[in-house]
């Protein structure tokens, strides 16, 4: 039997509706969010995060400044212009986008964010509490997918699962978040690039989450019978027809589709809830963003 299919977009818009009922609350006190995304450069993966970003704060009623700083903007210019926001009162989150310039070391700026101000939860102090099991405010994707999972409303505890990526925005948090109980965790396990028999861990998982930028890394035959399926991947790959043959757009360019990592046709087979891509984590990504802005200006306004 095919699986159920998570629909991320939906719960986004559930989620927003109870954000948006939290920002009348505090429009009623005169308080209104901001989020300001500081960009260096040009970018055009990041262009399309950031037009997210601000449809998403202006629909919800959150100030969205973007602030756009010059591809030679060195690592101590970007230090200062990170504390001027630390500083302002009217700044209540700060979104670092994604890459920066080789000049500048993201990691040494990203701790420079005030913690309270830190919407993606990159700073140590963020990331220390994730750890402590109560989190405020953790990051984006990571939340993103707890969330979809919960939607399945399968019980979470004592299970097996196995997560297909290690990166600091996603693999990790996302073990630290699920262990967040002392009593009613599931079991993680993580799987990267060096581990030797991938398909051991996955085929063992009743929850298997991928996150590792691979299109077709995981096939039908290495998931579970009854499995949940949470795809996180995004991957851009030439479109093609039934024969095998690229499409074209009509400026006779080779169109492109985006896919996960998981070779989606064969899994729904396998599984019994999927998330789709595009449709599924994306969507809670960018809204597990106005949640923290609108935790982060709680915070600040206590
Ligand atoms: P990353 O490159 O930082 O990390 C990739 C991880 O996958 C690493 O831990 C690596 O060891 C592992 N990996 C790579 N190839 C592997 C293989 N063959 N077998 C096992 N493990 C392997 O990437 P990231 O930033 O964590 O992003 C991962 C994917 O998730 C990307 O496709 C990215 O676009 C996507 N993503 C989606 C969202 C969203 O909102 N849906 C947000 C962030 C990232």
């Amino acid at each position: 039997m095919a699986a159920q299919l998570l629909d991320g977009k939906a719960l986004a818009e559930k989620i927003k509706k109870d954000l948006n009922r939290e920002i009348e609350e505090m429009k009623a006190k005169n308080i209104v969010p901001s989020l300001t995304a500081v960009q260096v450069g040009e970018n055009p993966a990041s262009a399309m995060y950031v037009k997210n970003q601000k449809k998403n704060c202006e629909g919800m009623g959150i100030d969205y400044k973007l602030e756009q700083l010059g591809d030679n903007t060195t690592e101590e210019e970007l230090i200062k212009f990170i504390e001027k926001l630390n500083n302002d009162t009217l700044v209540n989150g700060i979104i670092l986008q994604m890459p920066l310039p080789e000049q500048i070391d993201a990691r040494r700026v990203q701790m420079l964010i005030a913690p309270g101000k830190d919407v993606e939860a990159m700073n140590p102090a963020n990331m220390g509490m994730l750890v402590y099991g109560n989190p405020q405010i953790a990051p984006c994707t990571a939340m993103g997918a707890l969330e979809l999972l919960k939607s399945s409303g399968v019980e979470l505890k004592g299970k097996e699962v196995t997560i297909v990526g290690h990166s600091e925005i996603v693999g990790k948090p996302l073990v630290l978040l699920l262990l967040a109980s002392l009593t009613e965790s599931p079991t993680p396990t993580v799987c990267h690039i060096a581990t030797k028999d991938l398909a051991f861990h996955t085929k063992r998982a009743d929850i298997l989450i991928v996150a590792a930028g691979k299109a077709g890394l995981i096939k039908g035959d290495m998931i579970k019978e009854g499995a949940i399926v949470i795809d996180i991947g995004i991957n851009r790959v030439p479109a093609l027809d039934e024969n095998g043959n690229a499409i074209l757009n009509d400026k006779g360019k080779p169109k492109k589709k985006t896919i996960g990592d998981v070779v989606f046709d064969e899994a729904v087979q396998k599984a019994s809830y999927i998330s789709p891509v595009p449709g599924g984590v994306g969507p809670l990504t960018v809204t597990m963003l106005m949640r923290n802005t609108i935790e982060a200006c709680k915070l600040q306004n206590k």
